[in-house]
């Protein structure tokens, strides 16, 4: 199959000797959602600006539809690229931005003005085609600087953190709307975020990197559900993490010893008695009993570890309750009112219970 996007063991490394991307490997099928999701300086816009053209290539290949085009100018890609805070030209109105990509490449009057005109009515703008842009809502700034980007027909649109600028409100409306938009145009989306959220709710892959290297690429259920590397279990999600030994593995399910006993998890990769490992334990996954002393030392798939009550905050249906461990460290488990109820306040002593394939064993 041809993939929309490939990149193949592709590197960068500064002038002053900055290795900034490391053998990043990633195929993107056609009509794909992907975030390049990690902390600031890890490399996502260095591989977006690549993929661009506004970067050269140290190592590796980018193929766009099955051709390589490491060598191309920005121009001559099939890519368009959204930046932070759109880059409206604020001088011209909606239609002048938006016909302002097929004027640079020369395309005929009439062919323009089909094209322009049929764009702005795709995204909801010939109402506002004659006014200029920063009278404009948030939704509508951006459908304009989608209006300029897709007119000229990319075959991926490269977006770097375009809603980075924007407040909490305003953005999860916009980011609703982008997520529409991108789902009945069908054209690849590659998206760099530092924000979890948007990386969750708007694509169909996130690839998570840190300093430079992809750590995992996987949807956002399985990123959240089967971390398969300590970091994107520290950065994804909120995780209890706890350090141990293997005591017991079998058919992926491992057993660690640890401080608060033993644990169970699910392990995609096989784990030797003996070897270091940690178990993550999502704050959803987690239930709360009253300690009455038995703790199910991982009966039926469920393993359990002791603590204390600290504090409780409630917001809406979601009940956060801290709970204290006996070793000083402390965990906020969130699970709906229903489910915790009323029952606890602090100071009880409990018992924190999960299932065994809700929880995964990472080796280190
Ligand atoms: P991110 O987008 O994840 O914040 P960047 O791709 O911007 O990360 O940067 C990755 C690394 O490359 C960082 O260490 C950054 O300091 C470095 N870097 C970025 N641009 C340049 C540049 N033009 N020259 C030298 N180093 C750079």
């Amino acid at each position: 199959m041809t993939y929309d996007l490939q990149l193949s063991h592709v590197g960068k490394v500064y002038d002053n000797g900055t290795p900034a991307v490391i053998d990043f490997n990633l195929d993107v099928e056609k009509g794909e959602f992907i975030a390049f999701l990690g902390p600031s300086g890890c490399g996502k816009s260095t591989t977006l600006r690549m993929v661009a053209g506004f970067e050269s290539i140290s190592s590796g290949d980018i193929l766009i539809k099955g051709q390589r085009i490491n060598d191309l100018l920005p121009e001559q890609r099939p890519t368009s690229m959204i930046f932070q805070n759109y880059a409206l030209f604020p001088h011209m109105t909606v239609r002048g931005n938006v016909n302002f990509g097929l004027d640079v490449k020369g395309v005929p009057a009439a062919e323009r003005d089909r094209k322009v005109d049929g764009m702005l009515e795709k995204l909801g703008l010939l109402d506002v085609a004659d006014q200029r842009p920063e009278r404009l809502s948030g939704g509508q700034k951006q459908r304009i600087a989608l209006a300029r980007s897709l007119v000229v027909e990319p075959d991926i649109l490269l977006l770097d953190e375009p809603l980075g600028a924007l407040d909490a409100n305003l953005r999860k409306s916009i980011q609703n709307e982008l997520k529409l938009l991108q789902r009945n145009l069908g054209i690849t989306f590659v998206f760099v975020t530092h924000a979890q959220s948007e990386a969750l709710a708007l694509s169909d892959r996130i690839v998570v990197m840190n300093q430079g290297r992809i750590e995992q690429i996987s949807a956002p259920y399985d990123l959240y559900t089967k971390p398969s590397t300590l970091f994107t279990a520290q950065f994804i999600g909120r995780n209890t993490i706890f350090k141990g030994t293997v005591k017991h593995a079998e058919g992926g399910v491992v057993t660690l010893n640890t401080d608060h006993g033993a644990l169970s998890g699910h392990a995609a990769k096989p784990l030797s008695v003996g070897s270091n490992a940690s178990i993550v334990i999502p704050a959803e996954s987690i239930g709360i009993l009253p300690a009455n002393g038995e703790e199910p030392q991982n009966a039926d798939g469920t393993s359990g570890f002791p603590g204390e009550v600290g504090s409780l905050q409630i917001s809406g249906h979601i009940v956060e309750v801290t709970i204290n461990l006996p070793t000083g460290e402390n965990i906020v488990v969130a699970g709906h009112e229903d489910k915790f109820g009323r029952r606890f306040k602090p100071g009880d002593r409990v018992l924190m219970v999960f299932r065994s394939d809700g929880a995964t064993v990472i080796g280190g």
